[in-house]
């Protein structure tokens, strides 16, 4: 299976830049070690939440590799898994089975030492609750600045850092005021300045919009955009927002606790398609409207062409 495509025919021509990605993705699910060489690797990852005796299965072997530079929006229905993931590779939850490695740091082995450094350095986080981003009782430039105190960060550098970063996210204008005195959109932009300080290699924001009216959330992401083109920093979001989704160049799909399909725009937007994950084993999971459109039930029929595999409905 292979999108779109007709069987046989022509190339289609696409802008260099999807092909570029898509050779990617093509080198994403062929590797033998999955994600030799990226930033963000979860194999097979695995969540169960155990409460008396309900047993919820967050995740069910959720594959996903990023690529250090990417900026990659995760979406997915309520409860599908998201926030589980973003926990996970935040530090702050252990998987119950599975491996994830994050910038060299193995989430499942790393001991306490290791944990508290990574949490402090490696990644930072953004919480769609702008209350629980911030402290309330210190200024914007105060709290962008406190991580940095965690690290050692002399003090008259933590203080010209912290204003740079409110600066280059547009809230320098809020360097001043606690976060009461801020709109909600203010408070998340100095949160991507906190959650930035220590230059970390992955920020994770989970529904950071969510709260916000449209064009407040459009400067929050503008904000995220930043933090991944000018400071560096490998940008997983999760979002229900189209307008953010169609933003990015990677739109990952999570079902069910896994990852589904993934969606790939080339860079000027205008161009999009959609990608299915393949794990280690070969499975893959087909989106839900091929699967209604061909009919496709129980057993498929396969047949190998010269380079794609085609899926028929059984009889
Ligand atoms: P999403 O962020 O995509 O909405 P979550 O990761 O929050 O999904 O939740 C995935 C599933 O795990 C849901 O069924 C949710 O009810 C369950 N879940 C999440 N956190 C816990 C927890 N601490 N205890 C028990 N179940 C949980
Ligand atoms: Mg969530």
């Amino acid at each position: 299976m292979t999108g779109k495509r007709e069987p046989g025919g022509p190339e289609p021509s696409r802008p260099p830049e999807l092909r570029e990605l898509e050779a990617r993705a093509r080198e994403r699910s062929a590797g033998a070690e999955p994600g030799d060489g990226a930033l963000v690797v979860c194999d097979n990852l695995v969540r169960v939440y155990r409460t008396e005796d309900v047993e919820v299965q967050a995740l069910q072997g959720l594959n996903l590799t990023v690529d250090e530079g990417e900026c990659t929006a995760l979406v997915g229905a309520s409860g599908s898994g998201k926030s589980t993931l973003l926990s996970i590779l935040s530090g702050l939850d252990l998987p119950t089975a599975g491996a994830a490695r994050v910038a060299g740091h193995d989430l499942l082995a790393m001991g306490r030492r290791e944990r508290l450094g990574y949490r402090r350095a490696t990644v930072g986080f953004v919480w769609q609750q702008t209350g629980r981003n911030l402290l309330p009782y210190l200024t914007a430039l105060e709290n962008v600045a406190l991580p940095m105190k965690y690290t050692r960060v002399p003090r008259s550098r933590r203080t010209a850092r912290a204003a740079e970063l409110l600066g280059v996210l547009g809230v320098a204008h809020c360097r001043d005021r606690r976060p009461a005195e801020l709109s909600g959109g203010e408070q998340q932009r100095v949160a991507v300045a906190v959650a930035t300080a220590n230059t970390p290699r992955v920020l994770l924001a989970d529904e950071p919009t969510g709260e916000l009216d449209t064009a407040s959330g459009e400067d929050v992401f503008a904000a995220l955009r930043r933090a991944n083109e000018e400071l560096g920093a490998t940008v997983l979001v999760v979002t229900h927002d189209p307008l953010v989704s169609e933003q990015v160049r990677r739109t990952v799909r999570i079902r069910d606790g896994r990852t589904s399909t993934e969606t790939l725009r080339s860079a000027d937007r205008t161009g999009a398609e959609e990608f299915a994950v393949l794990d280690r084993a070969g499975r893959l999971q087909l989106p839900g409207d091929y699967v209604a459109r061909y009919g496709l039930r129980g057993r498929v029929r396969l047949t190998a062409e010269d380079d794609h595999v085609g899926v028929w409905p059984d009889g």
